[in-house]
């Protein structure tokens, strides 16, 4: 297994493109993770495939239904082996509880995370679904469910990472953070880089100050003139474990 804190998003819409890039990349550096489109596509033979490179992969479909669904969904996913899982914290107690019994029952060690509010979301974005809170506090809120819930731990932004863990504490030791909405400052070429659809967005080594304990990254690392570079200096800029010969 990995000890990196990187998760690289494999958002490619084909198989062939996806494990061709996870080719150019070392395991140790980078977890992977696989996300609708290229799962939509390519189906579990894409993740049976990473796995076998080596990768542990996180199977990032965010399930969200009926508990019983969601339950099967999941189970599904340990015998797939994915190191780590997810659901949206929002279908509720009794649905996370449904997911946290059937990993359970598969006898399996796959982290099982609640998503709380997408990276992507503005807290005029929040309001317009209905929730009265700001971004953060209902990210905070939906921590905590999924912490009495039995979860591993949650999908956040970087900039909640500290209130969720001072709010989750209490209820479940190692409560783990998983941050999308990861942008470095600048690319490896030296430019700007763009925050995309992104919102609550950090760098690199503010995410990880801020205690996040997994970077989700796609675009800066997939789309860079050079990924294995691009890796490389969020891995130097943060001094994650796994970045040979990075030191200074
Ligand atoms: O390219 P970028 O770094 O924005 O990719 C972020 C990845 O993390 C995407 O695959 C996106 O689906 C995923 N993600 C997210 N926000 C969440 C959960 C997952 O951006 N709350």
């Amino acid at each position: 297994m990995s000890s990196s804190k990187v998760i690289t998003a494999l958002d490619f819409s084909k198989a062939s493109d996806a494990l061709a890039f996870a080719n150019t990349i070392d395991p140790n550096l980078s977890r992977v993770k696989v996300g609708k489109e290229l799962f939509t596509r390519a189906g579990p033979q894409v993740v049976t495939e990473l796995s076998r490179l080596g990768f542990d992969v996180f199977l990032d479909l965010k399930f969200h239904d009926i508990p019983n669904t969601v339950a099967a969904a999941v189970t599904a996913s340990c015998e797939l082996g994915v190191w780590m899982v997810n659901v949206h914290a929002s279908g509720g107690q009794r649905m996370m509880d449904a997911a946290a019994t059937a990993v359970h029952n598969a006898g399996s060690d796959t982290l099982l995370i609640g998503v709380t509010i997408l990276t992507s979301m503005t807290d005029e974005d929040v309001k317009g679904v209905g929730y009265s809170k700001s971004a953060a506090d209902q990210a905070v809120d939906l921590a905590v469910l999924a912490a009495q819930s039995g979860l591993d731990g949650v999908v956040c932004s970087p900039q909640e990472v500290p209130r969720i863990q001072d709010s989750v504490s209490s209820i479940k030791a190692d409560f783990l953070t998983v941050t999308p909405g990861v942008r470095p400052a600048v690319k490896a070429s030296g430019s700007l880089l763009a925050s995309d659809d992104q919102r609550r967005t950090m760098t690199p080594s503010e995410a990880v100050q801020n205690g996040s304990d997994f970077l989700v990254i796609g675009r800066p690392i997939t789309q860079a003139v050079n990924p294995n570079e691009a890796l490389a200096s969020i891995l130097h800029e943060t001094r994650l474990p796994g970045m040979a010969g990075t030191e200074s």
